[in-house]
């Protein structure tokens, strides 16, 4: 997969959902959802947007619809409230923006692209966050309006059966995306509701720059997704960047090491990632990563398990 030129990476998380426990209707929307992401990114990128605009509005669709774990439809903490993260990264400049535990606003991603503006910091978390976001214009939302009744009865089963750790099946839908622009500049974004369960206040990867997201024009765009704890200690995103700058790997071959560390290190999930000559790669370990790819001006893929055609 290597023609230089805009391109752009999806994903809505990575997890064991099996194609026959998927709701009525469940795979079409998420589906819908993916190509609907591609078709605001790419739209952005084949204006001659900057790559930061194309995944900041691609995770943006996403986080609006409460098929994935992000924005509304997000997971719950265990004490029934929703905690929100994201980070966003353009490759240019290595410049970041990144917010955590933000409880009232439908888009993250928008406040943690807010932080990047403003420039003083990297990651805010809570009010203090949401104050940025709703300064930079970033609507606010009430709980009604980002917990959806499903995500309370997952809840429910992930306490009864003693949960708060990584339950794949229950937790797939963290969205993300990377891309590349006319002029070969790279950005990343993901955002996230964390796990179903988790201990109110923890922060897993999806806002932490190196771990969850990275960029550098000089080497690759990265957004991943699954087991928190892991990819943070295996500092994953940057990982794939140190593989393909220091170890000469190809795109495929960094994200398949990183993602082998992260098995290691008793963690599984996948990652979305694009170079700056437009190679794309998708890896996942786990029974399926909701993914969408395409290229301005070429046919747009999507696809769901392992071994989907796209
Ligand atoms: N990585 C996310 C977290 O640990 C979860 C996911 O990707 O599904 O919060």
């Amino acid at each position: 997969m290597s023609t230089p030129g805009p391109a752009l990476v999806v994903h809505g998380g990575a997890g064991h959902v099996a194609r026959d426990r998927m709701e009525p209707g469940g795979a079409e929307r998420v589906r819908e959802g993916l190509r609907a992401a591609l078709a605001r990114g790419l739209a952005l990128l084949e204006a001659g947007a900057p790559a930061l605009d194309a995944v900041c509005e691609a995770v943006a669709e996403l986080e609006a619809r409460p098929e994935f774990n992000a924005g509304r439809g997000a997971v719950l903490a265990r004490d029934g409230s929703v905690q929100l993260s994201a980070s966003v990264m353009r490759g240019a400049d290595r410049a970041a923006g990144a917010v955590a535990h933000v409880c009232d606003l439908l888009h993250p991603v928008r406040a943690a692209r807010a932080v990047l503006a403003d420039g003083r910091a990297v990651l805010l978390v809570g009010e203090a966050a949401s104050a940025l976001g709703r300064a930079a214009g970033v609507p606010p939302a009430s709980p009604d309006e980002l917990i959806i009744p499903r995500r309370r009865a997952d809840l429910e089963r992930a306490l009864r059966d003693g949960g708060a750790e990584l339950d794949l099946d229950a937790d797939h839908g963290t969205v993300g995306a990377v891309a590349c622009d006319a002029r070969g500049r790279l950005a990343a974004a993901t955002s996230t509701g964390g796990l179903t369960g988790q201990l109110p206040g923890r922060v897993g990867d999806s806002p932490l720059i190196g771990a969850g997201t990275w960029a550098d024009d000089g080497s690759v765009a990265v957004s991943a997704t699954g087991t928190g704890e892991v990819f943070i200690r295996a500092a994953f995103a940057h990982q794939v960047d140190a593989l393909l700058r220091h170890a000469g790997l190809d795109l495929a071959s960094a994200c398949d090491r990183a993602l082998e560390e992260v098995t290691r290190l008793g963690g599984r999930g996948g990652c979305v990632a694009v170079t700056p000559a437009g190679d794309i790669a998708l890896p996942f370990t786990t029974r399926g990563m909701y993914r969408g790819w395409a290229r301005a001006g070429e046919a747009r893929h999507v696809a769901l398990f392992a071994g989907d055609p796209g």
